[in-house]
């Protein structure tokens, strides 16, 4: 309940200085993680569904706290955002990414793609195309083989600003994702506008599959759109083989989910590949 607490604190409601309260400790927590080496990045293969071919991986953050748990991202994501410490992590988790993309090439993945997650506050910070470069130039990857993800509710915000970033990050050479689509309201003409390279249906609306002619009509309606324009299409958090199965029919090309691997640690997915060759 929102009380007003009485004394030195009465601006706030008791709720609001408990989030405040557990947002700066997290924060903190954050801070002395990221600066103590306890992020990783874990790498969650995207394949082609059409003989479940390997076609990269999308690179995902974790914190491991002193006591071995782990901090979900839904959770410090959004911290990280509010107090722009996400321009130095988001620039850590791409050179990262970068540096581990090299590893599996010399390992004889030579086409692989890998994804990385950027945030808004990442794409609004002036320097983000001179810091996407450098990542690219320092760590040597071809930029064709790295991809960025971008939520859609974020691509939406602002459209001007976004193709205007969008067309810059395309200069580069790296391909865009629009991720978590159709949680957003873009229009067909915003999305026109918009030179991005794939679209990834939300998990959301995966979730909701069960048959091809039940509850698949979001999933169809991206893949359709999608088509249309000229996009490539994925779907993330396949979990079963019957949603892969409707998900092939629909006519969508590539895939992710637990059904075909969790995000692993970088030994993990090496060994993962050896036994996906081919
Ligand atoms: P996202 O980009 O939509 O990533 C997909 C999330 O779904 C990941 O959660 C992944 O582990 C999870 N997932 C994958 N397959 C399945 C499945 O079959 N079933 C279910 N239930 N879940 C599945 P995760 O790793 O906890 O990340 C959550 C979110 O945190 C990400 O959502 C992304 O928005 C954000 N995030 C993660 N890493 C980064 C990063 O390096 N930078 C930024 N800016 N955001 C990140
Ligand atoms: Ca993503
Ligand atoms: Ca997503
Ligand atoms: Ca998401």
């Amino acid at each position: 309940s929102k009380t007003r607490q009485r004394g030195g604190h009465g601006y706030y409601t008791q709720d609001m200085g408990a989030d405040i309260r557990e947002r700066v400790k997290l924060l903190r927590g954050l801070r002395s993680a990221f600066e103590s080496e306890r992020l990783f990045v874990m790498y969650q293969p995207q394949l082609q569904l059409m003989g479940n071919r390997v076609l990269g991986a999308e690179a995902l953050i974790r914190w491991k706290t002193e006591d071995g748990k782990f901090v979900p991202p839904d959770r410090f994501i959004p911290v990280a955002e509010y107090s722009g410490l996400i321009v130095a992590i988001g620039e850590w988790v791409l050179r990262t990414a970068c540096r581990e993309l090299n590893r599996l090439i010399d390992l004889g993945y030579p086409d692989f793609r890998m994804a990385v997650n950027v945030s808004v506050a990442q794409l609004r910070h002036p320097d983000f195309i001179a810091m996407l470069q450098s990542a690219l130039a320092d760590t040597g990857v071809n930029p064709a083989q790295v991809e960025l993800e971008i939520t859609e509710s974020m691509a939406m915000e602002d459209v001007n600003f976004i193709v205007q970033i969008v067309d810059q990050i395309k200069q580069t050479g790296v391909t865009i994702a629009i991720d978590d689509f159709g949680t957003g309201f873009s229009s067909l003409s915003q999305l026109r506008h918009l030179r991005v390279d794939r679209l990834k249906i939300d998990r959301a609306f995966v979730n909701e599959i069960v048959a091809i002619d039940k509850g698949c009509d979001i999933a169809r309606m991206v893949v359709e759109l999608a088509r249309s324009l000229h996009l490539e299409v994925l779907a993330e958090g396949i979990e079963t083989e019957q949603q892969a199965a409707v998900l092939r029919e629909l006519g969508c090309h590539e895939g992710q989910g637990y059904l075909f691997a969790r995000p692993m640690e970088p030994a993990q997915l090496v060994t993962w590949l050896a036994e996906h060759r081919g």
